[in-house]
């Protein structure tokens, strides 16, 4: 990041002097690259600006709406520093574990929001440097005219099942151990059922019916939305694309591995099948 940035240099002071009031009693996601700085206790919350030193190097700066009945903003540190006393900055993953599902959310959309505005400084079509629209959350080229949006980026999760077993996976980049469900990222053209139904014949070979959605799951690293979908096994024999997955395997309830984190969508999909194959 780089405070002499031309874009940057067309946002306002930290926090915006017109509205200094509002952002002094205002909740800040103060983010660190993947970090957040949060008031340190079993369960971390937000700081609010007048618990935060003065001297914050605060670079980008995006409204968030409301939180808990008071603004809430996102805001990007142009370098690293030392957390304040009572505070410290947490990994973004851990923060799934650490809080509620809601400041997990919450977190998940600053992260979103500044990882856009970081990336999306220059037009991709002509390369002019894009403006920061007041009313809604769109960058515009003043060159080519073309708006950009926050991109997300859609992927589709499936639980496989046949009868009293269930499939599970593991890629390289999952920690020790850990398995999950099936998953993979949309491509353009694909309905979602034609991603789940492609994503399963190229990582397992295997085909499948009865695809039903589930549910779905923001999933901040880096900016996905995952939907969730259940499907049963058709036909074919497992066959493991290893350019995908270090091994795939067929599993009972009462031997299941190492699995994704609670607060995950995968790990909702395998608890709903445990209840349903009890
Ligand atoms: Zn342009």
């Amino acid at each position: 990041m780089n405070l002499n940035n031309p874009v940057s240099a067309q946002k306002p002071s930290f926090p915006p002097t017109t509205h200094k009031a509002k952002a002094d009693s205002a909740y800040w996601l103060l983010f660190s690259e993947h970090y957040v700085l949060v008031n340190e206790g079993e369960s971390p919350t937000f700081p609010q600006w007048h618990t935060v030193p003065s001297a914050f190097p605060l670079e980008a700066v995006e409204e968030l709406g409301t939180w808990q009945g008071l603004p809430c903003y996102a805001a990007a540190l142009s370098r690293s520093i030392t957390a304040p006393p009572g505070m410290v900055f947490q990994h973004l993953r851990s923060l799934m574990r650490l809080c509620s599902e809601a400041e997990f959310r919450l977190a998940g959309q600053a992260y979103q929001v500044l990882l856009w505005e970081r990336n999306h400084r220059f037009c991709g079509h002509c390369g002019t440097a894009l403006q920061t629209s007041t009313s809604e959350r769109v960058r515009r080229c003043p060159q080519c005219k073309l708006e950009h949006y926050p991109r997300i980026a859609p992927a589709v999760i499936m639980r496989i099942a046949e009868g009293k077993k269930l499939l599970l996976s593991r890629s390289a980049h999952f920690p020790p151990g850990m398995r999950s469900v099936q998953a993979g990222f949309v491509e353009p053209g694909e309905t979602l059922e034609q991603a789940v139904q492609r994503e399963v014949m190229e990582e397992v070979g295997l085909k499948i019916k009865n695809i039903r959605y589930f549910g779905s799951q923001s999933w901040p690293f880096p900016s996905s939305l995952m939907m969730a979908f259940t499907a049963d096994y058709a036909s074919g024999s497992l066959r493991v694309n290893y350019a995908e997955l270090e091994d795939a395997a067929w599993y009972d309830a009462n031997q299941l591995p190492p699995l994704p984190p609670e607060r995950s969508i995968a790990y909702r999909l395998i608890q709903d099948w445990l209840a349903l194959s009890r």
